[in-house]
């Protein structure tokens, strides 16, 4: 299958060989020409599949098609997406894959001054891709009008619905025309997901992608079992070995995060934190770095770490597992992608086992565990945090107490690599 026999336009093909692109991923062979039909989709795809192109490439080209030369355009095409590290990465998508047409695109977010977006809002804009929040703000200042919007996409439905944005959503979809194009995508479809899209799509067309084992094949998962206070000495023993030159490290709190980036520098290993506490131009500085691999680790929260799209990402690493399993899903699938090799690397704690069971549930599978390693789990039975709140410290404990005993030398699996 070539990109020609999709039936994509020239200057469309003429950018995605400028790309790099040779092939369509398989979202893109199933969804493009039913997006080029004008038929609405219910698409089902991890991330790192390519669903970006698979959604901006039919846009592109039905909107060039319906083009009437005005230079006073409408926003005709509206991508809803989660995150602003997201919604930054598809717009720079329309405008790679849309370079040799005529069509204009801009993108929204909050977190930074309005000015400058509505500036832009102001010359023709043909695809406006934004994050919720600010959508509606500058729709209710009347800034943006939904009324022309010929193509609609939603995009990670089931990240949007657990970032309690669904509110929002079903705003933006009650200011739509009754008469469009739908597109919309999710890594996962829980029942919550498929009411959502039962409510705004006519007559879908399913299109699906390995649905029945949402991570994706290509990244190689391991596990290991290791005490919260060793987390810590794990880490910094994994990436001793060189020749781990990015990973990108994910912890469930920003509080979590400036702590990892801390003990990294510490030890001389380049680390810098992106979080819904920093601002958006110290995130987009941190992920810059690190995409040029000035920085080898990236410390995240999910939230922020929603669109980090890094070409030939090697290491994704749960310090801490999530309790959400879905969120599983979508750490791992920052490595890997578009076929690349990867590696996701969790580290569990007795207290995050029952979060493992959920990922393993959802996954179909086993997590491979590496045993042997220096730090094996020796606290089975923790306390529970609250409990540990209401008792006076013991005297001469330390918070660690199984840090420093280190099980015996083996190699480890990550270091053969
Ligand atoms: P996405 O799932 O849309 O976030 O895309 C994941 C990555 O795959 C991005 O870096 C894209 O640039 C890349 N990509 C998308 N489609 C193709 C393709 N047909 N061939 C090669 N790379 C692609």
């Amino acid at each position: 299958m070539s990109f020609i026999s999709l039936n994509i336009a020239e200057p469309i093909l003429k950018s995605l060989s400028e790309e790099g692109y040779t092939h369509p991923t398989p979202i893109q062979t199933q969804a493009i020409p039913v997006a080029l039909k004008g038929t609405d989709i219910l698409g089902c795809a991890q991330t790192g599949t390519g669903k970006t192109a698979a959604f901006a490439i039919p846009i592109l080209q039905n909107l060039a098609a319906r083009t009437n030369g005005s230079q006073n355009r409408k926003i005709r095409s509206l991508i809803v997406t989660p995150t602003r590290e997201l919604a930054i990465q598809i717009d720079e998508s329309f405008q790679n894959y849309g370079r040799h047409t005529a069509l204009n695109s801009t993108v929204i977010f909050g977190g930074v001054n309005q000015k400058s977006q509505v500036k832009k809002l102001q010359r023709s804009t043909d695809i406006l891709t934004a994050t919720p929040g600010r959508l509606l703000d500058l729709m209710n200042q009347g800034y943006i009008s939904l009324k022309d919007i010929e193509i609609f996409v939603l995009d990670e439905a089931d990240r949007m619905l657990d970032m309690g944005f669904i509110h929002d959503v079903k705003k933006i979809i009650a200011a739509l025309p009754r008469k469009r194009q739908t597109l919309f995508f999710s890594a996962t479809m829980p029942t919550d997901i498929v009411k959502l899209a039962n409510s705004i799509l006519t007559n879908p067309v399913s299109v699906h992608v390995t649905p029945e084992s949402p991570t994706v094949d290509a990244i190689r998962q391991a596990l290991y079992y290791v005490d919260k206070g060793n987390k810590k000495n794990l880490l910094i023993d994994l990436l001793k070995d060189e020749a781990i030159k990015s990973a990108l490290v994910f912890t469930r709190t920003k509080h979590g995060a400036n702590k990892v980036v801390k003990l990294l520098k510490g030890v001389n290993i380049g680390a810098e934190a992106i979080h819904g506490n920093k601002s958006q131009a110290a995130r987009q500085l941190a992920l810059g770095n690190f995409k040029e691999q000035l920085t080898r680790v990236l410390v995240a929260t999910d939230i922020a770490a929603r669109g980090i799209d890094v070409d030939e990402l090697q290491y994704v690493i749960n310090y801490e597992i999530p309790n959400i399993p879905e969120t599983y899903v979508h750490r791992i699938g920052r490595t890997g992608r578009a076929g690349a090799n990867g590696t996701a690397l969790s580290f569990c704690d007795a207290q995050e086992k029952p979060y493992l069971h959920d990922i393993e549930k959802l996954i179909g599978k086993k997590i491979p565990v590496i045993d042997g390693h220096d730090y094996p789990l020796i606290d089975h039975n923790p306390p529970e945090p609250v409990k540990q709140q209401q008792r006076p410290p013991r005297p001469g404990r330390s918070n660690n107490s199984a840090a420093s005993k280190p099980a015996d030398k083996k190699r480890r699996w990550g270091r053969r690599r």
